[in-house]
């Protein structure tokens, strides 16, 4: 079921736009009107963004906004979540999900100390950590960064109010909140995780599907913070290939799509009976099995839950998944092939797709 970008049905239309604005030129190492179509588009969309940049991927995106809240708020240390990402650059390989928790590096080598010196963690849903790390590095932390809903240590959900606490306290503290939603942007919400929590951070940082399944990351946020960013301020980032008008055209193609009324309602409602499904077939083959979804997001782990954070994650029998996995590639269906991976539906997910799936997954429970 993983699927980065949302409508493949409407897909046919992206490549007719793509064809389109190829014969007008592929890049041209300038802004070009179709990144300000965008950009309006994002503006409108995401509560937190008044002013956006264009980048080629999550990873820039995620490298260009702590650069920024660094060079605002005057502080160098930052505060991730474990088992979060934000992309491969030095200073967040430090209890990194994704990729580099299935493959067990609590660290990359190459990584130099001096690099990830200045990066904290705590726990997800973890308040009290939080409050005691701005206690002892008082006036030194620029900002918390966080994904709202996990979905790089498996799919795992914000308590209620720990996105109001974590704003309240990076308030209190003078230091910027910055929401990582490369994954969840436009896919929990057409405003992503910020219009569905109601929380709104000062930074945001969005990928994947802003791209329409070509390379494209944007951070934004706040005016007054985004006035930083080269050239119209002293914080230097910049890009030959940002923003290029292929990327922009299948962005606009694929956020029109997504606006059209009920998109969402569509996924939270096939996301949902396929999540339930499987943790049905899982309880009922005596599995130890829980899990969670928003709109177009979901997961599930081999463990009895509740899963608030990476350490609960890890409790999950990973073994056990690789044989769900392979069962499920037997049976046709593609999930991510780690259990420390979110899943994704998309509009090209039929009821007889989400059917389909939780038959196969029935049968394969009962295997493994
Ligand atoms: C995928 C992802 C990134 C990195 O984006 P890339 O385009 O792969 O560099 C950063 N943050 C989050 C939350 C992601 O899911």
């Amino acid at each position: 079921m993983p699927q980065l970008i949302i409508l493949f049905p409407s897909y046919l239309q992206v490549l007719a736009a793509l064809g389109e604005t190829m014969k007008k030129g592929t890049s041209f190492g300038a802004p070009c009107l179709l990144e300000n179509v965008l950009a309006e588009m994002v503006i409108s969309a995401v509560p937190s963004i008044e002013m956006v940049r264009f980048v080629n991927s999550g990873t820039e995106a995620c490298m260009g906004v702590l650069r920024l809240a660094r060079a605002f708020t005057g502080r160098e240390r930052i505060i991730k979540f474990e088992g979060c990402y934000h992309g491969h650059a030095d200073p967040f390989l430090v209890k990194a999900g994704s990729g580099v928790a299935t493959l067990g590096l609590p660290d990359s080598p190459g990584v130099p100390k001096g690099a990830t010196y200045e990066t904290l963690t705590a726990p997800f849903n973890d308040v009290s950590a939080l409050e005691n790390l701005f206690e002892n590095n008082k006036g030194e932390i620029a900002a918390i960064i966080l994904e709202p809903v996990v979905g790089n240590s498996g799919f795992i959900a914000p308590k209620p109010d720990f996105l109001n606490a974590i704003r309240r306290i990076t308030k209190e503290n003078g230091a910027l909140l910055i929401f990582d939603e490369v994954m969840t942007g436009f896919r929990l919400a057409y405003g992503g995780a910020q219009e569905y929590f109601g929380v709104t951070p000062d930074l945001t940082t969005l990928g994947k599907i802003i791209g329409g399944g070509l390379p494209v990351g944007a951070y934004g946020g706040r005016r007054d913070i985004m006035e930083m960013v080269a050239p119209a301020g002293p914080m230097y980032q910049a890009g030959t290939l940002s923003g290029n008008p292929l990327a922009m055209t299948a962005g606009i193609h694929t956020l029109k799509r997504l606006k059209e009324p009920g998109t969402y309602e569509y996924l939270n409602k096939i996301t949902g009976e396929l999540t339930q499904g499987i943790i049905d077939a899982g309880k009922k083959a005596g599995h130890a099995i829980c899990g969670g979804y928003i709109s177009g997001m979901f997961g599930f782990f081999f463990t009895e839950g509740p899963v608030y954070n990476f350490e609960d994650a890890k409790k999950s029998e990973t073994t056990k998944f690789a044989r769900f996995y392979r069962g499920m590639l037997e049976e046709g269906v593609y999930f991510a092939p780690s259990q420390f991976e979110a899943g994704f539906t998309s509009l090209a997910h039929s009821s007889d797709d989400i059917q389909h799936t939780i038959t196969a997954a029935e049968k394969v429970l009962r295997q493994i």
